[in-house]
């Protein structure tokens, strides 16, 4: 059985920074839930951050340069919380390690779960191209990672690597 690790937030957790959810009401994830093949995360409130918390953003990047040491993680008010944010990222990857996984389908724009945009650190709700420090992480390691706009192509991945 291919496990799938999936935003947690995408479930229906409120573990956003503002105490809420993104939850993604979709037949395929119904279907992975009850195969049994959902392995749920939360990078951030797993590196011990509460809820709610402030909001954050790569201060100028993207989530490999994160991993690199050339720029920061910081919180709207200026705490760094780069620390917290490749903590977060090395639990997600002890997951998929754990549990053989090889694909992710993770919340687009966050900092930690953004695959294709994120914000641009500036707290002003630009989006940029690029990737948060959890999905950096988990791309050097072989595993493909989704949003949640790409469910459809996660199935077929899914499938594909199980046949
Ligand atoms: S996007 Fe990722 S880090 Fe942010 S709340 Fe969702 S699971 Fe947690």
């Amino acid at each position: 059985m291919r496990k799938v690790l999936m935003s947690a937030c995408l479930l229906g957790r409120k573990v956003r920074y503002d105490g809420g959810s993104l939850s993604v009401h979709d037949q395929l994830v119904e279907r992975w839930i009850s195969e049994g093949r959902v392995v749920s995360v939360c990078p951030e409130v797993e590196a011990g951050m509460s809820i709610p918390r402030k909001p954050a953003e790569i201060f100028g990047g993207n989530g490999n340069m994160v991993l690199e040491g050339e720029t920061d993680v910081v919180e709207k008010g200026g705490n760094v919380v780069t620390d917290d944010f490749i903590a977060g990222a090395a639990i997600a990857l002890e997951l998929c390690k754990k549990f053989n996984i090889d694909i992710a389908v993770l919340a687009e724009s966050s900092p930690s779960c953004g695959s294709s945009f994120i914000y641009d650190g500036g707290f002003s709700g630009n989006r940029t191209p690029g990737m948060g420090v959890t999905v950096a992480l988990l791309r050097r390691h072989g595993i493909q990672v989704f949003s949640q706009h790409e469910i459809a192509d996660a199935n077929k991945a899914i499938h594909a690597t199980s046949a």
